[in-house]
């Protein structure tokens, strides 16, 4: 159960990328990272995804892992994908030369490829490309997941729009019975913001049915240092002072250091949530078509992803 997870403040959380509706990524990634240890993982909120992620669990012979699904508020980088104005574009490639997810080609953006990092934007020297997030209707998209057995929804809720944020966190609410989890950071919100925002949110919630996700500096996940990983370790201590009935997971420049700088910092969490460094670790290896067939690949990719399982749990 997720709870049990949790509670055993071990819990390590792929994060495939809400936006991630590559299948033949999220099944490599998957039959991966279950096979290293993790059994926690977070999808695109799309029944093909999560079927394609159940694929690979059984791959793995892995029976007990949960799944999440994320959703989100217009806005929130995480539910945004990029789309590049033709008008401005001078073709110079900068955007797909920084591009973890291959997702843009001769400035074409592959819409199921991109997570919304935000990456190209900030390489591109012509200000061409802005973010649209799609507006999903939580009624027609969670019902079939819900039948498919996710254990868990993911709410991010960077963005301004309350109104929409009220609505469909009633909704979630009122038709979802198992966990839910909210992503937030500092990114637009203060401090003080970001704690008020998440004390509304939770108090009419059961105790400890709620997953605060800690998020640093959203999809930033590079480098293995303690730099990356410390502004989720400071939103989560934000929390934490709060002393609210919820678990705590880090997430956003997350890495094999999260666990450690969180105890050096005296930060109670719950777990660690990873995914641009969970996933830029074993790109080369995932990247082939062989990888789910050729033994000797995926033992050594699995051996990179149970160092970081490890480390995180
Ligand atoms: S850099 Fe990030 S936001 Fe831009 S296309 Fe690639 S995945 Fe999408
Ligand atoms: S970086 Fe900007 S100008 Fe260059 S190809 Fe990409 S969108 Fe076009």
């Amino acid at each position: 159960m997720l709870k049990n997870l949790l509670e055993e403040k071990r819990c390590f959380k792929l994060i495939c990328g809400a936006g991630n509706e590559n299948e033949a990524e999220v099944e490599k990634l998957v039959a991966l990272y279950a096979s290293a240890g993790c059994k926690f993982f977070d999808l695109s909120a799309k029944e093909n995804i999560v079927d394609c992620a159940k694929r690979a669990l059984a791959y793995s012979g892995v029976t007990d892992a949960e799944l999440c699904v994320s959703v989100g508020i217009k806005g929130d980088p995480h539910v945004s994908k990029a789309v590049i104005d033709y008008e401005k574009c001078i073709q110079c490639g900068h955007c797909e030369s920084v591009c973890p997810q291959g997702a843009i080609k001769y400035a074409k953006v592959k819409k199921l490829k991109c997570i919304g990092c935000g990456k190209c934007s900030k390489v591109c020297p012509k200000n061409a490309v802005s973010y649209i997030s799609e507006d999903k209707d939580l009624s027609e998209v969670i019902p079939p997941l819900a039948e498919r057995g996710i254990s868990c929804i993911e709410f991010h809720v960077i963005g301004e729009d309350t109104p929409e944020l009220e609505q469909k966190w009633k909704y979630l609410n009122e038709n979802f019975d198992g966990i839910l989890s909210i992503s937030i950071n500092r990114m637009k919100l203060s401090g003080e913001e970001m704690v008020s925002r998440i004390k509304k949110m939770t108090e009419n919630r059961e105790p400890y049915s709620t997953i605060i996700q800690a998020d640093g500096f959203p999809m930033s996940g590079g480098a293995d240092d303690y730099k990356s990983t410390l502004q989720a370790v400071a939103t989560a201590e934000l929390i934490q002072n709060e002393k609210l009935p919820v678990y705590i997971l880090l997430s956003g420049g997350t890495n094999s250091k999260s666990k450690e700088l969180a105890k050096l910092c005296g930060i109670n969490i719950n777990g660690v949530a990873v995914g641009s460094y969970a996933r830029n670790i074993v790109r080369k290896y995932i990247e082939r078509d062989d990888f789910l067939t050729n033994k000797e690949i995926f033992s050594q990719a699995k051996q990179i992803a149970q160092t970081l399982v490890r480390a995180c749990s």
